[in-house]
């Protein structure tokens, strides 16, 4: 057995039989964690609030080598963001980005960026920017990452570039766009704004949410067909989607 430790964000917590719980941590070093946090229901045990969902921690670790599980020694609380999800809306976004998380982080990934981007989305949160822009512009980063965003510029069969006087059809199954004589169906309307958006994105940080030069209702149909990708490639709805408020 070695013992670590690591940065990361509280994802969720259950319980485990023996008064434990079992933690899932997106670290900043290794990807998704999952360790059993031995007597974590005990009253006054030693993790305190170190466990709730969204704490910033340090998670001291044992890891037996072939096993994922890994148990969790002691968790040092570095900051938490409690007040940020007491919030109806900002806690239902939140539950999604982590479910999504969840799902499309891998263990043991060295890559940093999904910690230091779900961090800076909930600074941005406890600054006041709106939950509905900051999902958004997870979504679109999530499905860039993990390179399943197709390109929503053009029609993927004819590449005639998709504008405001001719939006596109969205077909996941056919992973991309397609223009009005292309499309193999009709269902979502896709303008050139989401392009424009999902451009922006790679730009800016989610702080600059606060002032992204994006109707809400726009943030909304974009809501639409970045969740119709995200359930394409999952082959299921996220169960907090429905909870999304916009
Ligand atoms: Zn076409």
């Amino acid at each position: 057995m070695s013992r670590d430790q690591v940065e990361a964000l509280v994802l969720r917590t259950f319980p485990l039989a023996d008064q434990d719980k079992l933690a899932v941590f997106l670290t900043q070093e290794r990807g998704l964690l999952r360790g059993v946090a031995k007597g974590a229901r005990k009253f006054g045990n030693r993790f305190g609030s170190a466990l709730e969902p969204l704490s910033h921690v340090t998670v001291f670790f044992y890891e037996k080598e072939g096993s994922d599980l890994v148990t969790v020694s002691g968790c040092d609380l570095r900051e938490s963001f409690f007040d940020v999800a007491s919030d109806l809306r900002a806690h239902f976004a939140l539950a999604y980005i982590a479910e999504l998380v969840e799902e499309f982080v891998p263990v043991r990934s060295r890559d940093s960026l999904a910690f230091r981007l779900f961090r800076a989305i909930l600074q941005a949160l406890r600054d006041g920017v709106e939950p509905g822009i900051l999902t958004r512009y997870f979504e679109a980063w999530l499905l860039r990452l993990n390179g399943i965003m197709p390109d929503i510029r053009r029609c993927r069969r004819c590449r005639t570039a998709i504008a405001e006087t001719s939006p596109g059809w969205l077909s996941p199954r056919r992973d991309g766009i397609y223009c009005d004589s292309c499309a193999p169906s009709r269902k979502e309307a896709i303008g050139d704004s989401l392009g424009k958006f999902v451009a922006w994105v790679q730009e800016n940080p989610p702080s600059a949410c606060a002032s992204a030069p994006f109707p809400a209702e726009d943030i909304a149909s974009f809501g639409k067909a970045l969740q119709a990708l995200l359930v394409y490639h999952l082959e299921r709805e996220p169960k907090c989607l429905r909870f999304l408020t916009g």
